[in-house]
């Protein structure tokens, strides 16, 4: 049997090509790919700016069992599922405490270290079946809507250490991309009063058009963000701030804007080049400020995600703006770049 898949042949080049569909080993399962959404760090990718070690990438991928190697438990062919992106070893103790994100070998990852859903068909290898990488969809989630599992539990993740803040606090989120504004959907269930701030006017007229929960939106090309953030939390600051967006000045407003005490997320990372921050180390003193990484996601995450969909209680619906099929992968990444497209969450559809 033969499939078509999207092969990255160089920088910003991608090859649609006719190959031998993978054979289902023992413990392995094959899935073929209904959905698969494109992902800023598969632009990064495309750009050549981010290397994997295999030629198709795409990591928000939902579909359909297809085949099951021998000695496969909890999943039937014809299953609707989502594939989680982290296979950590399993054996140490993160991964022993469900923690594969933070696993202390260095995780591998689907479309990274494994062909990834830019092709009709994935083969999910042995340790990844094994840990519970193929995640059932309940059917009243679309194969659109499961792809943004993965983004989702990713931002569930970067919650994990301020979790159990009590519902009344206020929550800023800088940057008004796809990751944005789950965190604003995010920070409302939790009971948060929630502030979206952007550099560009049009992105948050979008957002306000799709139907973002953010309670206001601040633009900051016509606002100096920390002082409307201050203004609108009578002078205290966020006790919540979220770092969306990839920027050295979003880091250091962030701090400014932080109440005492306030949990701040450097959410989103900095090229890997030019990562250096200057910092007033005096304001995280003083303020007693907490600062945390977040980097992907685990198992439970995924759940709590899907959960959330499933349930109706995010509405990642409104998110889907475009679709593309395989043979437009590029076009579809330059979609994504090209802000006047208004893209926020694209889907490949490999069968289209
Ligand atoms: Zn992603
Ligand atoms: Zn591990």
């Amino acid at each position: 049997m033969k499939m078509k898949a999207a092969f990255l042949v160089g920088r910003e080049k991608f090859e649609v090509r006719e190959v031998d569909v993978p054979r289902c080993g023992p413990g392995e399962v094959l899935v073929r790919v209904k959905a698969c959404a494109v992902c800023g760090t598969d632009l990064r990718i495309f750009r050549g700016e981010k290397r994997i070690d295999v030629p198709i990438t795409g990591h928000e991928i939902s579909g359909i069992v297809e085949e099951m190697g021998e000695g496969v438990d909890g999943l039937s062919v014809g299953d609707k599922v989502v594939i989680k992106t982290v296979i950590g070893c399993g054996e140490c103790d993160a991964c022993r405490r469900g923690e594969e994100n933070r696993c202390r070998r260095k995780y591998k990852a689907m479309g990274y270290q494994y062909n990834g859903g830019f092709a009709q068909f994935i083969l999910v290898p042995r340790e990844a079946v094994r840990q519970g990488c193929v995640i059932k969809v309940p059917e009243n989630v679309s194969f659109e809507e499961a792809t943004i599992v993965e983004p989702f539990s990713c931002v569930i993740n970067g919650w994990y250490p301020f979790r159990k803040r009590e519902p009344g606090f206020t929550t800023a989120v800088l940057g008004a991309g796809i990751i944005g504004m789950l965190h604003v959907e995010y920070a409302k269930l939790k009971g948060s009063k929630v502030i979206l701030i952007n550099r560009t006017s049009p992105r948050l007229i979008l957002a306000k058009k799709i139907g973002s929960s953010a309670d206001e939106f601040i633009d900051a090309s016509q606002y100096d963000p920390v002082k409307k953030v201050k203004e609108l939390t009578g002078g205290l600051g966020a006790d919540v701030v979220i770092c969306a967006a990839s920027s050295k000045d979003i880091q250091r407003e962030a701090i400014e804007m932080a109440a005492v005490d306030a949990d701040i997320s450097f959410f989103a990372g900095l090229p890997k080049d030019d990562s250096n921050v200057l910092l007033d180390s005096n304001i995280i003193h003083y303020n007693e400020l907490h600062i945390h990484g977040a980097n992907a996601s685990n198992r439970s995450q995924y759940l709590e995600a899907l959960d959330l969909i499933a349930s109706g209680k995010v509405n990642v619906k409104k998110f889907i703006t475009h679709k593309f099929p395989l043979e437009k992968l590029a076009e579809a990444m330059r979609c994504l770049e090209d802000r006047s497209m208004n893209a926020i969450k694209i889907i490949v559809d490999p069968w289209m």
